[in-house]
């Protein structure tokens, strides 16, 4: 436990000059507010930090903008990337004049749902291990895949293949399609820069273990050790902040975007989860793989509340793009200990400590801590109502026969349909007051907006299809 107390000493000895108060907004994106270190003493972690809310897209509206952060001092840590010294928070947003949580806070939520799960009696502790994927590209190339995307859309020449040359000259030396998964330097080409970002994670106290190239050209995966929930849904907008400035450092912009280039793997955000009771793993047992009823029922709530989950896990328009056979993102909803189509797997293990489920659908443009917040609410449904998933689908999914694929239900097929099946289906996050009514009402505002603009513009695609018609 990190206090307040050793905060305030640590700025002294370590002559910070700067504290900078970081939230997220419901979109998902880290926002902040940087105070003079002169002002923090003990009281000002208690005190909290006004600032005006109404700026932030969802959030409160300009007549009554006053909102206060209190920041946590147990996820303090010094800014790796900025000049002066700098002590950077994680805060909480709470009402000025009540001191309660912000309903449409999304590490409130978190707070929330972590709480719920005491208090449900199903369990005292959950573990997450979110595995967020990414692509780096240079700016320049980053216009060329704009292009390539928008007027040759069929082309797959493999000139894609190198992580920094996009000219088109002698490609002899470089890659294949595919070629870089996972091949030592120079054929990985982005060892240097991941090596750089991890060890940028590990000086600012994450705990993170590997990192490799992802199947798709320039696309990469570093690894974090798995942790609470909060507590990891703060470790994602870190590990996203280290990416992001990284990769600036390097020249290059990095993306956490599902579906950047057509016709390869697109980026997704595997979510391992399990819940402990006692000291002990209840997704432990003697059922299918290995798992305890609790964990079947688990992954029953999940897959039932799917579609709806949608709506948090995959939040945008460009989500839907990647959830399509083919490219190792799952469609079907389905379980299974084997098979990497289905939208729930079962990893391997030997040790009942490492029992757990990984959800597959997710994408990292997700809020971290709406979705695995969400994510916790239905498998927690499932448990609560002993919801069954059925048989595990331990075929390979794609070579089923049409009549019995057509009989297993899927993913959503868009943003708006995932909209739809959260307006139908949210008593599950409502329990415990984890999510409000009200907080759902504003994110699936922001989020109609975002439908309206993607299908009221015209694609890139529609005039090779429909120009000359
Ligand atoms: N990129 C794949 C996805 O979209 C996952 C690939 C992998 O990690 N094996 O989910
Ligand atoms: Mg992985
Ligand atoms: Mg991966
Ligand atoms: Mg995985």
């Amino acid at each position: 436990m990190t206090t307040a107390a050793e905060l305030v000493k640590m700025i002294k000895d370590e002559e910070i000059a700067y504290v900078d108060l970081r939230f997220t907004d419901p979109r998902g994106k880290m926002q902040h507010v940087t105070a003079l270190s002169d002002i923090v003493d003990e009281d000002w972690f208690t005190e909290g930090w006004m600032f005006d809310g109404s700026s932030i897209a969802g959030w409160k509206s300009i007549d009554q903008s006053d909102m206060k952060l209190i920041p946590d001092a147990e996820s303090a840590y010094i800014d790796p990337f900025y000049a002066e010294k700098t002590l950077a928070l994680f805060c909480t947003v709470v009402e000025p004049d009540t001191g309660e949580l912000y309903d449409r806070d999304p590490r409130a939520t978190a707070l929330k749902a972590e709480k719920y799960l005491k208090e449900s009696g199903v369990g005292d502790a959950s573990f997450w291990g979110p595995e967020a994927e990414f692509f780096l590209f240079d700016d320049v190339r980053f216009q060329v895949a704009i292009n390539k995307v928008s007027y040759e859309v069929d082309a797959q020449d493999g000139s894609w293949n190198s992580d920094t040359d996009y000219e088109m000259g002698n490609m002899g030396h470089r890659p294949g399609l595919k070629g870089g998964y996972f091949p030592v330097n120079p054929t990985d080409a982005g060892q240097d820069i991941r090596s750089e970002m991890l060890s940028t994670m590990k000086r600012i106290g994450m705990k993170v273990d590997k990192h490799h190239h992802e199947v798709a050209s320039c696309q990469h995966e570093l690894g974090m050790i798995f942790g609470g929930l909060v507590e990891q849904a703060d470790n994602l907008q870190k590990y996203k902040y280290v990416i992001h400035n990284v990769a600036h450092a390097y020249g290059k912009t990095a993306t956490f975007m599902p579906k950047p280039i057509k016709g390869d793997n697109g980026t997704g955000m595997h979510v391992n989860q399990s819940i402990w009771k006692d000291g002990k793993p209840l997704f432990a047992g003697d059922q299918y793989a290995d798992l305890s009823e609790e964990a079947l029922w688990y992954i029953g709530g999940i897959l039932r509340h799917a579609k709806a989950l949608n709506a948090f896990t995959n939040p945008g328009t460009n989500s839907y793009k990647r959830l399509i056979p083919g490219f190792e993102a799952p469609v079907l909803l389905a379980y299974s200990a084997r098979n990497r189509s289905a939208s729930i797997r079962i990893p391997w293990t030997e040790s009942p400590k490492a029992k757990r489920v990984e959800t597959r659908f997710p994408d990292p443009s997700a809020n971290p801590y709406l979705a695995m917040s969400a994510l916790l609410m239905a498998g927690l449904d499932g448990i609560q109502n002993k919801i069954h998933p059925g048989e595990a689908a331990d075929k390979d999914l794609y070579d089923l026969p049409p009549e019995e694929l057509a009989g297993i239900p899927t993913v959503c097929g868009s943003l708006r349909e995932a909209l739809e099946s959260l307006e139908a289906d949210h008593e599950f996050l409502l329990k415990g007051n984890v999510f409000t009514r009200d907080q759902i009402e504003g994110y699936m505002e922001l989020k109609w907006q975002e439908v309206y603009a993607y299908e009221h513009t015209p694609h890139p695609i529609e005039y090779q299809m429909y120009y000359s018609c």
